[in-house]
């Protein structure tokens, strides 16, 4: 049987950019459809725009610090509409970019959402497009409860699209998106304060590191309602703002808001992908795909956020790649979804890889050893500032072997990448500590923790 393409390509996003030039690479005919910019979350409304705002928002800091050092102070001030032209000119930009590489590795791009007729069928608008292979990245969405008033609360999409800057800003939620908005509307001058239904941020990552960002942060000046009743939270419109009430311990909190950002999780954007014509099967809200990506359905494949495994950009373009490889290369390859670093792009940033100690415990007992370092990087001597780093090492204590490193503190993102190669390759405390030091460093103190 012949088919218009040999594969076909929903969504071009992170996940779907990479499995398509992937693909042509080795000579298939490819087709991709994308119903907004092309880019996806990461490019468009994610990693990249946040990024952009965590650089700005980090000035505010850098002005202060400056003075320790001999800079005569300033009275700076910050221009919002500024900033957010020049990130949505920069993601255009990129957008622009990736569709010349697409046309580079002669993917054939097509505008519109797509939907699944049948396990070879694609519509596209009124167009009926048949493939081989199909492969759905379709990624996630944000998702919102159902509480009174939650209809004015918006959702890190519509973050960079704000006209204004809210002066004072809400956040529900304590993950990535909640945390690093916080951070940047506190770095760029607004009220901040946010809502979280436990007494800690950032549940899943290790203890220390969620304890110390959220010391930073509430000296920082973030207002933080811990233990919140989220279920019993209510949004009001009035003259004066967002009114916010919610019940705390035995206080009822309100709090007024010009912008409530909901960040209390996303899931996958499934929606009138017409999975039911083509026998794909999803399992609590995500496509159920075994460890080579490929559904329920044969012929069909699905990487990224809409298979809700691990939700970054880098596994997203790694589930992708391994697919074309191994689909169209004739490299057969899983990736491994073991010790994949990520990081919170929080103000100190905080980064991680493997285990926490928490994980470590529960599966090595007592055969585990933490070793953990908390100093005052030199950066802020001159500028007498109480900002502090942590560096934290997790073995198994019998063979040294390294389970988890973690750091909170400027730059953590770059340092623990390296870290991972390390954990990647199964190193011990023994290679840590053969390895010398950069000085004077933040990273240095990772080789030479006892
Ligand atoms: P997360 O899943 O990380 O966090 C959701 C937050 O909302 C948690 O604090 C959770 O609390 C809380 N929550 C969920 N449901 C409720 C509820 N019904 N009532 C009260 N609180 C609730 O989601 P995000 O939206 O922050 O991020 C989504 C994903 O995006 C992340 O998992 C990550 O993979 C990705 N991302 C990665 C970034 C990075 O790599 N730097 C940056 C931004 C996003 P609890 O902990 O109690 O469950």
């Amino acid at each position: 049987m012949s088919y218009d393409y040999d594969l076909f390509v929903i969504g071009a996003g992170s996940g779907g950019l990479a499995s398509s030039k992937r693909a042509a690479s080795y000579g298939a005919k490819v087709a991709i459809a994308e119903g907004d910019l092309v880019g996806g979350t990461c490019v468009i409304r994610g990693c990249v725009p946040k990024k952009l705002m965590v650089y700005a928002s980090n000035f505010s800091h850098l002005y202060q610090d400056a003075i320790g050092y001999g800079w005569s102070k300033v009275e700076p001030s910050f221009d919002w509409n500024k900033l957010v032209t020049a990130v949505d000119k920069e993601v255009r930009r990129l957008s622009a970019l990736h569709i010349g590489f697409l046309e580079k590795a002669g993917v054939e791009l097509m505008s519109g959402f797509a939907k699944l007729v049948d396990a070879h069928t694609v519509e596209v608008g009124d167009k009926k497009i048949t493939a081989d292979k199909i492969l759905i990245a379709v990624g996630g969405e944000a998702t919102k409860p159902n509480i009174p008033g939650i209809e004015h609360t918006i959702t890190s999409r519509e973050m960079f699209l704000l006209k204004e800057q809210p002066k004072r800003f809400v956040v529900l939620g304590g993950g990535y998106i909640g945390v690093e908005f916080a951070c940047i509307l506190n770095g760029l001058g607004s009220q901040v304060t946010q809502i979280i239904r436990r007494d800690l941020i950032l549940r899943g990552f290790d203890e220390d590191v969620r304890g110390d960002i959220q010391q930073a942060m509430i000296k920082h000046g973030i207002n933080f309602l811990l233990n919140a009743e989220m279920d019993k939270l209510q949004i009001e419109k009035t003259e004066e703002g967002l009114k916010l009430t919610v019940p705390v311990g035995e206080k009822e909190e309100t709090v007024m808001a010009d912008a409530i950002l909901c960040a209390l999780g996303r899931k996958p954007n499934l929606e009138n992908l017409g999975l039911e014509n083509a026998g794909i099967e999803t399992v609590k809200g995500a496509i159920v795909v075994k460890d080579d990506s490929s559904t329920t359905q044969p012929n069909i494949y699905a990487v990224g956020d809409c298979t809700d495994r691990i939700n970054l950009t880098p596994v997203a373009i790694a589930e992708g790649r391994a697919f074309a490889d191994t689909v169209f290369g004739h490299i057969p390859r899983y990736i491994s979804h073991e010790n994949v670093a990520s990081a919170v792009f929080s103000q100190p940033e905080a980064a991680s890889v493997g285990m926490t100690e928490a994980e470590a415990r529960a599966k090595f007992g007592e055969n585990v050893k933490v070793y953990r370092g908390r100093f005052r990087p030199m950066f802020y001597s001159l500028p007498d500032v109480d900002e502090k780093a942590m560096v934290k090492l997790i073995i198994e204590a019998t063979t040294e072997r390294i389970l988890g490193v973690h750091m909170v503190g400027k730059d953590a993102a770059e340092v623990i990448q390296g870290m991972a190669i390390a954990v990647k390759m199964g190193a011990t405390k023994k290679d840590f500590d053969a390895t010398i030091g950069i000085h004077p460093s933040t990273a240095e103190e990772f080789v030479t923790l006892r």
